[in-house]
Formats: C-alpha cells, structure tokens, sequence
C-alpha cells in the first residue's frame, strides 16, 4: 500500500477520536474520508455504535473514488457513503476531505432547520451555512441534496471548506484537506456556540444580527485602510 494512503489511514484514526472527544462527532453517527490519489480513505459503518470512534489504522477502509469497491479495510461501508463518493467525484479538483459531523451546538441549528450565520470573524470566510432541502439519512437524494447547495461554494472549499446543515440530521462539510475540515466543523460548532449561548443569556432571537453588522462594519473600515 502506497506510503500515503498509510499515512493517511492513521491520520484519519487519530483525528476521528479527537472529533469524537470534543463532541463535533457523537456516537450516532457521522463519518469521516479524505482523497489520496484516486482512493478514499473512509471511515467504516459503525464506527461510533460499534467502536466508540476508536479507529485502528487498519479499521480505515481504502475504497476506490471510480468504482466504489473496497481495497483494503474489514469493515462495510457506511450508507452515509453515498454522500462522500459525490461530493468527491463533482469537486475533487477543489478538495480531498469531507466531514459529515452530527457535532454538539450544529445539532441544535439540524433540529430547528435553520441556517447559520457567521458571528465570529473566523468564520466570515465560510459565509452562511445553509440548510439544504430535506430527504431522509442514508438516500441518493440527500447527496444530491448537498451536493447542490455546495455547489457555487467550490472557493471556499478551495480557501478552506464549504458546509451546510441537513434538516434534523447534522453537517455536511467539504474541506481542502483533512486538517482544514478538521479546523472549519469546529469553527462551525464553535459560531454554532455562541449564537445559542448569546441567546440564552441575552434573550435575543434575531442570531445576533446587530453584532453581525457591527463585524461586517469592522471588517470593512479595515478594508479600507
Ligand atoms: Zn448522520
């Protein structure tokens, strides 16, 4: 097995049980995969109900992009597959990871299908992250689903990542590499966060918009400068 589809492997191992330890992954679901070269490195079904997130290297399956077939790994693919494969196959020239995360604070803007704003300058670059229309877990239609609404976002994949939020099921998030997606689902559970906390101590309904402009207007004076 080529060098970086092992090193590969292991990467993913050890980031999926961060993820799972900062509650960006639950044991639900949620799964994991990132490109080398013409092969997926993919995290199996069951990861969480079965293996808590504690993936072997060897747990990771190596699955070919074009035909889907398994080339290394014991486990089965996840039926969430479906989603990674077409991400991957329409924007592979833009990105290698993608991220399907049911993490913490998401989970709140999952239950009530609401997009989210960015209020935090780290995440202005990501812009709004939109809810996509409804098909249930697991269908060939919740992929196309995603793949229109990241459609027209293939930039920010490429600057870092692109994420939308699939009614009350979670985020769906492509990434220019690994740790870029790594970096973007806590930054998304992260603004998540603060929109929920602001509003439960201040009472406002309104996703902080007079901050958001207070931010935008910032940002602008300096752009300016
Ligand atoms: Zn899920």
């Amino acid at each position: 097995m080529n060098a970086n589809v092992t090193h590969m492997r292991a990467k993913l191992a050890r980031l999926a049980a961060m993820l799972y330890h900062r509650r960006l992954l639950d044991t639900a679901g949620g799964n994991i995969s990132a490109r080398v070269g013409d092969v997926l490195c993919l995290s199996p079904a069951y990861s969480g109900s079965l293996r808590q997130w504690q993936l072997e290297p060897e747990d990771v399956l190596v699955v070919d992009l074009e035909s889907a077939s398994i080339l290394e790994g014991s486990g089965k693919l996840s039926r969430e597959s479906n989603v990674h494969f077409r991400l991957h196959r329409e924007f592979g020239s833009y990105g290698t990871a993608v991220i399907h995360a049911h993490a913490q604070n998401i989970m709140v803007f999952a239950a009530m299908a609401k997009s989210m704003p960015p209020v935090l300058e780290a995440n202005l670059k990501f812009g709004e992250a939109k809810v996509v229309e409804y098909a249930p877990a697991h269908t060939t239609q919740l992929a196309e689903n995603i793949v229109n609404a990241i459609r027209g976002q293939e930039e920010r994949i490429q600057k870092q990542a692109a994420g939308v939020i699939a009614p009350w099921h979670g985020l769906f998030l492509m990434g220019k590499d690994l740790d870029a997606a790594f970096d973007a689902v806590e930054r998304f559970d992260m603004n998540a966060r603060c929109i929920l906390m602001a509003q439960s101590f201040l009472g406002t309904s309104d996703m902080l918009a007079a901050q958001r402009t207070a931010l935008a207007e910032g940002v602008a004076r300096f752009k300016k400068a």
